[in-house]
């Protein structure tokens, strides 16, 4: 894994951290990276640094306050890890581990998987613990078919109940996404390109479009890692700035239009044939 990536990642996530309960809300992820080769001996010790410093002595109040932040903060922290491409699909959350690096209980750890697995992002197996979850084909052309119906819908809703402040918060995000590739760092663009989608169901105004547009996303995003083509060329750049001017002109049909080919784009830079087809074992062996 390369080092500057990863020093890089963690400085992000170092200053993001106070902004953390904002980012859990427009996080996602829908471009691909060019993959690193070979894994970190421990993955999950990409979560370690930045604990939160406990003290010994506190009210009842502060202590659950202490305990709720925890929660959301372990849990953002996975959650970033995923997105960012520093934990893989398939990789096992090993309980006793996580509660060493964050310092907490494994009841407290158990807690932060149960949500992610109710959010997909995490799939428990009896017996044998907690994986970051690896969609199968099946799922990810669902999930496609999914965002195709609901993202013209939110693009919608967002031109018609348009702000200067909506429009300006699309534009700062499109900054940050900018400067990120800019920066070339590849972490950072992932996780931000993937927030787009997820920040424009959440200005939209519907909570329940923007909650599985959040779900579709880093689905989208642990997609992008299993089933991305080498061969292919990335995500275009400037398709999210196009987006925000067909919304910034009220352009409706334009926007909508520009937003399912964007989706087209990512669905197309993806190798994912499902295998309809009976395997003829002897001509494979043949
Ligand atoms: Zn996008």
């Amino acid at each position: 894994m390369d080092r500057d990536a990863d020093d890089h990642a963690l400085e992000a996530l170092g200053s993001l951290s106070p902004a953390l309960p904002t980012i859990a809300r427009h996080i996602g992820c829908a471009h691909r990276l060019p993959r690193t080769h070979g894994r970190p001996p421990d993955p999950l010790a990409t979560l370690q640094p930045d604990m939160p410093t406990r003290s010994a002595r506190k009210s009842a109040s502060q202590a659950r306050l202490e305990r709720e932040n925890t929660h959301d903060e372990i849990y953002e922290k996975i959650f970033v890890a995923i997105l960012e491409h520093r934990l893989h699909p398939g990789t096992k959350l090993v309980e006793e581990r996580l509660a060493e690096i964050f310092d907490v209980s494994r009841a407290r750890i158990r807690e932060v998987l149960a949500r992610l697995a109710h959010e997909q992002v995490v799939e428990l197996f009896p017996q044998r613990g907690a994986y970051v979850a690896k969609p199968t084909i099946e799922q990810a052309l669902d999930v496609f078919e999914a965002r195709r119906l609901i993202e013209p819908a939110v693009i919608r809703r967002l031109i018609e109940t348009l702000t200067p402040e909506k429009l300006a918060r699309l534009r700062q995000h499109q900054e940050l996404e900018m400067d990120a590739r800019r920066r070339d760092d590849k972490r950072a663009v992932i996780r931000l390109s993937g927030e787009f989608h997820s920040l424009a169901a959440e200005l939209a105004g519907n909570s329940a479009l923007a909650r599985s547009m959040r779900e579709l996303s880093v689905l989208t995003c642990l997609m992008i890692f299993l089933y991305d083509a080498p061969t292919t060329t990335s995500c275009r750049a400037d398709e999210h700035s196009q987006i925000i001017e067909a919304i910034a002109r009220r352009d409706a049909p334009r926007a909508e239009r520009l937003m399912l080919e964007h989706l087209e784009h990512i669905e197309s830079s993806m190798k994912l044939e499902p295998a309809t087809e009976e395997v003829d074992l002897a001509a494979i062996f043949s």
